[in-house]
């Protein structure tokens, strides 16, 4: 795998089987392009020198797809699974299904942090194989593989009490224990490979372009090819929607709109025949038309939202609104950022307004838009968050 920052001339592009010989066509919809996964401890072909690999993952949808691609030294596999016994199995099975044809794992490149995608870089790390990924992915996953703490943080719960947890739930929320990265993701070497928004990587013949957006995951890689194939992470996802959280440390962030901005960078890459190989579910094709429907059951949530907040509301007191049922605490208690994201995406759309009462944050729909309202719609964070107006009437 070369790393360069040449892009590949249309010549090039062109002469790239995939697509090649494809007559233009003009896709209407999302469509799978094989609807069954291969099975455990298999690996299916995708595209030349791209196989499918599917792990079982105990939590969210019970599988995530992984990538292996032929490169002219091995393979380079994007992402790995969690760190857990029976992904280890199914995921050496299935790469010693491609070692006669591909050789072995020379390369990870991770899309994102979160466990399910990169819980075993570290164990092919130890086997030798180089360890890739944007900066912002190294830097959380290493301060969270240090945090062996079990104890929720003060800045974890001020932002719950800011998100309108209390009582009985708030003392809940404290008493458990967290999750601990450590348990589901092995550790990462020190040396490592860093690659930046734009940069290319050179697998086998293709050139793949780096997308590095945010909203789902800081600093999550996208690969773009120059024949047509787009792994996308968690970034674009048939079938679900994806997680857009604010996280503890940065209250103030709009995770939707950063995951817009990023989806319309991903939009400049591709066509309508381009292949979406997704973290979750089934490849497809339509990645412009799915990015489409997941703005607008966002809008859809961010319509019922506003009904919602016709009076004042914590976000926490939203969350039923926006899941559309009652959530039981378990669930509110980790669901609750994904809340804050809508809240600080409508109030940066200046659609509502956060009044603090106490050390928490209530929020209400604005009577009318502020014609001077921030509607930025891009990958900053939000340097207003908190739009206390005077406008807002608590008493309707
Ligand atoms: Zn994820």
């Amino acid at each position: 795998m070369q790393r360069t920052q040449r892009l590949p001339t249309s010549e090039e592009a062109a002469k790239s089987q995939h697509h090649a010989d494809a007559a233009p066509t003009t896709v209407e919809a999302v469509r799978a392009i094989d609807a069954i996964a291969p099975a455990t401890g298999t690996a299916g072909q995708v595209a030349e020198g791209v196989w499918w690999i599917r792990l079982p993952v105990a939590a969210g949808p019970g599988h995530v797809n992984v990538y292996a691609l032929q490169d002219r030294d091995g393979i380079v596999l994007v992402d790995t699974g969690t760190n857990a016994p029976q992904t280890l199995q199914a995921l050496t099975e299935a790469l010693r299904f491609l070692k006669s044809s591909c050789g072995t794992v020379r390369r990870v490149v991770m899309t994102h942090h979160h466990p399910d995608h990169i819980g075993l870089a570290g164990w092919f790390a130890e086997q030798g194989a180089e360890i890739v990924a944007t900066r912002g992915t190294l830097a959380v996953a290493r301060r969270m593989l240090h945090d062996k703490t079990l104890l929720r943080t003060p800045e974890e719960i001020d932002f719950a009490v800011l998100s309108g947890m209390k009582d009985l739930e708030l003392a809940a929320f404290i008493r458990r224990p967290k999750r601990r990265y450590a348990d589901a993701v092995a550790m990462l070497p020190n040396a490592t490979s860093v690659i930046a928004d734009g940069e290319t990587l050179q697998i086998g013949r293709r050139c793949w372009r780096a997308i590095v957006g945010n909203g789902h995951a800081v600093d999550h890689l996208t690969l773009c090819s120059n024949d047509g194939l787009v792994i996308s992470g968690d970034q674009i996802l048939p079938g679900m929607s994806t997680n857009l959280n604010v996280p503890a440390d940065h209250p103030n962030l709009d995770p939707i709109a950063a995951w817009r901005y990023t989806c319309r960078r991903i939009g400049e890459r591709i066509d309508d025949r381009s292949i979406c190989l997704p973290g979750h579910h089934t490849p497809f094709t339509g990645i412009a038309i799915r990015s489409r429907q997941m703005i607008a059951s966002q809008e859809a949530v961010a319509s019922r939202l506003l009904e919602h907040l016709q009076r004042p509301r914590t976000a926490i007191d939203c969350l039923a609104a926006i899941y559309r049922r009652t959530l039981s605490l378990a669930e509110r208690t980790l669901l609750f950022p994904e809340a804050v994201g809508y809240m600080n995406h409508l109030a940066t759309r200046g659609e509502v307004v956060g009044l603090p009462r106490g050390k928490t944050i209530v929020w209400q729909k604005q009577r009318r838009p502020r014609g001077d309202a921030i509607r930025r719609d891009a990958s900053q964070t939000i340097s207003r968050l908190y739009n206390f107006s005077s406008e807002v009437d608590e008493t309707r």
